[in-house]
């Protein structure tokens, strides 16, 4: 079997499948107010055409997919593609990240499907009016019901948190403390300029260093061995159920190691986040490649993965970031 590997002798045995670019929510640090142009639906690839290009990419060794959106549950029948996906025999894991306003009544069958192992719900705020202000819509009530559904199931839940400066940055020992009584590791992330906009102006600059600090204030905490290509280094407390982590995802300290692609809902392919898109699968496709096409195509798109996300920013055609997350997938 032909392996995915880079010029930098990175295999890449993970991809980030975004299976639509709507949102139910409107999150500050992911688009504006007024929300993005949407795609029209027949730009959106097909859930055969997902199936198809993860097929393809599962016999070049790539072996855990993550499905995120917009918000995927968003998608009519996501949970039939889930199942659909789950028939793929080379696949170890799907993992779903997911705003959980829409996702309570489906938890009892995803627990059925035994490849969906891992779901990150993103939770910026334990408080409902400041919630609302992040996200603009008041459904704090419906996340974190899911937050406890899930965390009573037998999925593996993590928290993603982004740390917003100006917004939620007084809730980060709240989010800890949450981990005493609760088998739930939080991660916290560096807020990216992936809003719609660009850049915003920030008081201060809640990295990696500034979060931890922030932990320590009221936290004796120890630092734990994350998996490898892991993006979140991770901590533990004495007598405390859960963990947390800090995902520098802006300051881009983990790229030495990534084993990361994506496929954006409309079938661009990107080698990095901070790329602006290498080339779209989904015209590829339509025009009725073969899978010995596309397999071809990806050896080739990944031998110019850039060294890492700064390399790949600096290289983009398009101008500095700004695009939004949910026309990303995350
Ligand atoms: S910034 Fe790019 S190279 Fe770095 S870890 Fe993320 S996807 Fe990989």
């Amino acid at each position: 079997m032909s392996k995915l590997v880079d010029n930098f002798g990175r295999q890449m045995d993970y991809v980030r499948l975004a299976v639509t670019d709507r949102c139910n929510l409107r999150c500050q640090y992911c688009m504006p107010a007024h929300g993005i142009n949407i795609v029209p639906r027949q730009e959106l690839l097909t859930f055969k055409e997902m199936y198809r290009l993860i097929r393809v990419l599962t016999e070049l060794g790539v072996n855990k997919v993550r499905l995120t959106g917009g918000e995927p549950f968003v998608r009519r029948d996501f949970v039939g593609f889930l199942e659909m996906l789950s028939y793929n025999d080379l696949l170890d894991a799907i993992n779903i990240t997911t705003n959980g306003a829409l996702i309570s009544h489906h938890i009892d069958k995803i627990e059925k499907l035994e490849k969906v192992k891992n779901i990150n719900l993103s939770i910026d705020s334990l408080q409902r009016d400041k919630f609302a202000k992040i996200t603009r819509r008041d459904v704090f009530p419906e996340v974190y019901k899911t937050f406890e559904l899930l965390e009573q199931s037998s999925l593996n839940l993590k928290l993603n948190v982004v740390v917003q400066s100006g917004f939620n940055t007084d809730e980060i020992v709240d989010f800890v403390k949450l981990t005493r009584d609760k088998n739930v590791a939080v991660r916290f992330i560096e807020e990216m300029p992936f809003n719609g906009k660009g850049q915003r102006d920030m008081k201060e600059n809640w990295t990696f260093n500034k979060i931890l600090n922030e932990v320590k204030t009221v936290f004796s905490v120890d630092e734990i061995q994350s998996e490898k290509s892991s993006t979140s280094r991770n901590y533990k407390i004495d007598n405390h159920l859960g963990t947390f982590g800090i995902i520098p995802a802006f300051t881009r300290t983990f790229c030495n190691d990534c084993n990361r692609i994506r496929i954006t809902s409309t079938g661009t392919f990107k080698n990095c986040l901070f790329d602006d898109g290498v080339f779209n699968l989904r015209d590829f496709i339509r025009k009725g490649a073969s899978n010995n096409d596309l397999k071809e195509l990806f050896l080739y798109l990944v031998k110019d993965k850039p060294e890492n996300g700064f390399i790949a920013e600096a290289n983009r055609k398009k101008g500095n970031v700004s695009e939004s997350m949910s026309t990303i997938g995350g």
